[in-house]
């Protein structure tokens, strides 16, 4: 499938044994969730699928984890060959050795239905590690996944391993690098995206989908993660301040009990449906470090976030030009996409 155009996009498949983290994943990136509130909603039960409506067009479908198999792996051979890559989450806080061993039988059917599957392995909860402990964990069940893989003659699995908690940025920094791997125009929007700095003084520059904070592109220079910290900070800014006065549309304010009721369920709520339909949100923001927030949004559910500094950036007037044409690039990717 494709990222871009009106066709199916590809699909992302997310799986784990129970308690892992799957449903408050998916809560926290697709449906704003506050990660404390994760505390009280109830656990996988049945195969359950939300369909994630944004720029990606993805869905990220829940299987309860189990060890052994089922009826519902027979289903799910026939989701992995329609799907771009397959997120297995792991309870990094947990005795993994089960997950391993469910891990290990989940990519042998995946890789059997659909060999061109990126499997994404998330060592999930770190925030209860040590930095020691992480980087440990990360090697040790790394080792241990590959080393199995490699008995069963199996070396050209697409395989990845992201450290990850839904308390930090980590979690939207794995999600993004999982999508940007689906996205086949990703080396032309990079590049789109360096022309684009070098000839406005940006000094870094992201392509983001507002609802999920995901990053889809960004320039090739170096990321650190305050920069990054601080663009999706000032999305949720610009976002909340455009519901604010969006006095048509006002977003209900979610409680505890439909965040409940919304758990497992088909329903579709993103912050993006709340805003008001063919208005594109922008804003601009100075920082007392002299530091320049620009934020744009460009098509569909997309926004341009830059980071400029004053000394450095010829005139707003040039940037927004060089904007416009980036607007343009990227509607033309649009359509041949
Ligand atoms: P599922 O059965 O895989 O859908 O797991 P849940 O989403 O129900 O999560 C089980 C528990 O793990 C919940 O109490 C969550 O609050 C907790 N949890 C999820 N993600 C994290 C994380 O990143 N860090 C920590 N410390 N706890 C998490």
């Amino acid at each position: 499938g494709h990222a871009f155009g009106p066709n199916p996009s590809p699909r992302i498949v997310m799986m784990g044994l129970r308690r892992g983290g799957k449903s408050s994943i998916c809560q926290v990136m697709f449906h704003n969730m506050q990660p404390l509130d994760t505390l009280y909603i109830e656990s996988t039960t049945a195969p359950t699928t939300s369909v994630f409506s944004s720029f990606i067009d993805f869905a990220v479908m829940e299987l309860p984890g189990q060890i052994n198999f089922t009826e519902a792996m027979i289903d799910a051979e026939r989701i992995f060959s329609s799907c771009g890559a397959l997120i297995y989450v792991i309870d990094s806080q947990d005795e993994y050795i089960n997950s391993l061993a469910n891990l290990h039988s989940i990519i042998l059917h995946a890789v059997n239905a659909n060999p061109n599957i990126n499997i994404e392995v998330f060592i999930h909860k770190v925030d209860g590690l040590s930095e020691d402990f992480r980087l440990d964990a990360q090697r040790d069940i790394t080792q241990r996944v590959t080393d199995e893989l490699l008995d069963d003659g199996l070396v050209n699995v697409s395989i990845s391993f992201h450290l990850t908690s839904i308390f930090d940025h980590s979690i939207y920094e794995a999600f993004s690098r999982v999508v940007q791997k689906l996205v086949p125009q990703l080396a032309t929007l990079e590049n789109l995206l360096n022309v684009l700095c070098q000839h406005s003084g940006i000094e870094k520059a992201f392509l983001f989908d507002i609802g999920s904070k995901i990053f889809v592109a960004t320039d090739s220079s170096p990321m650190d993660i305050p920069t990054y910290e601080i663009c999706t900070d000032f999305i949720d800014i610009t976002v909340d301040m455009n519901n604010l006065y969006a006095a048509d549309r006002r977003p209900k304010p979610v409680t505890r009990s439909d965040a409940n009721a919304n758990n497992g369920t088909a329903n579709i709520t993103n912050r993006l449906e709340s805003l008001p339909q063919g208005r594109p949100i922008g804003s601009t923001s100075r920082l007392s470090n002299g530091v320049i927030l620009y934020l744009q949004q460009m098509v569909k559910g997309l926004a341009l976030v830059c980071l400029m500094r004053k000394e450095s950036m010829p005139n707003i007037a040039l940037v927004e030009y060089n904007i416009e044409f980036f607007r343009d690039a990227l509607e033309q990717l649009w359509l041949i996409g």
